[in-house]
């Protein structure tokens, strides 16, 4: 094959304590999945089937690196998430046959620009940038699981120079990890290389030049970063 100009490489995630990675290929988003978020919010958990979006794979920062806020925005916010890493897929996934699908976990951020997410609310238009800009997507090394088994409890939390913003437990999420697979199953065709983040806790709040994240959950690992200043 030639191509016109070199091709970008592929996007990649460490898998934990190994020099394997794992490669990207989509990575998928769930809104509104903690009742405690979503009251803060302002909505119902039960009102609603899963809220799904996604980001490019392009936007995941991986093996600890910084991130320089965002253009485009002045108010950026922190959700911290669990996220599921795919190693098979498919369409129309039966929940009971979801958890065979589960490569690992890692720890990840879904950066959001609030600001621009609530005028695409308010106007009744799409969240792609609100959600999906370069750097959008900080996540940890992968950790594996044993094969059929899934989260349903921990702690998960983010701290923003030290102080602890979000503090949850994967218990309160509103739909579990083989329920989401199973959901987003019905939607698209998933694939080996999928990466889910599964949504937020409580506690989002607004992250300025300088700040230092710890985002943590128990049993699968943390990630780092500190936001550095606009790109120029
Ligand atoms: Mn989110």
């Amino acid at each position: 094959m030639k191509f016109v100009f070199l091709p970008h490489q592929a996007p990649s995630v460490p898998v934990i304590d190994t020099e394997e990675r794992f490669p990207v290929h989509r990575v998928y988003c769930v809104g509104r999945n903690y009742g405690d978020h979503v009251r803060e919010m302002g909505g119902d958990p039960k009102a609603e089937p899963p809220v799904f979006f996604s980001k490019p794979a392009t936007s995941i920062v991986v093996d600890g690196e910084d991130v320089n806020y965002p253009q485009a925005t002045t108010d950026l916010h922190h959700e911290v998430e669990l996220v599921v890493a795919l190693k098979a897929g498919g369409r129309a996934i039966a929940i009971e046959d979801a958890s065979a699908c589960i490569y690992g976990y890692a720890v990840g951020i879904d950066l959001t620009r609030r600001d621009l997410q609530d005028l695409a609310k308010k106007g009744g238009r799409p969240w792609d940038v609100a959600k999906g800009f370069d750097q959008s997507a900080p996540i940890s090394a992968i950790r594996p699981v044993d094969q059929g088994s899934h989260l349903s409890s921990g702690n998960i939390s983010l701290q923003v120079n030290g102080e602890l913003r979000q503090d949850g437990n994967l218990s309160e999420m509103i739909w579990a990890v083989p329920e989401i697979i199973s959901s987003l199953s019905d939607f698209y065709q998933l694939k080996s290389g999928d990466l889910i983040f599964t949504g937020t806790p409580a506690g989002v709040s607004a992250i300025n030049v300088g700040d230092h994240l710890r985002a943590a959950i128990d049993g699968v690992g943390e990630v780092e970063l500190n936001m550095l200043a606009a790109a120029r």
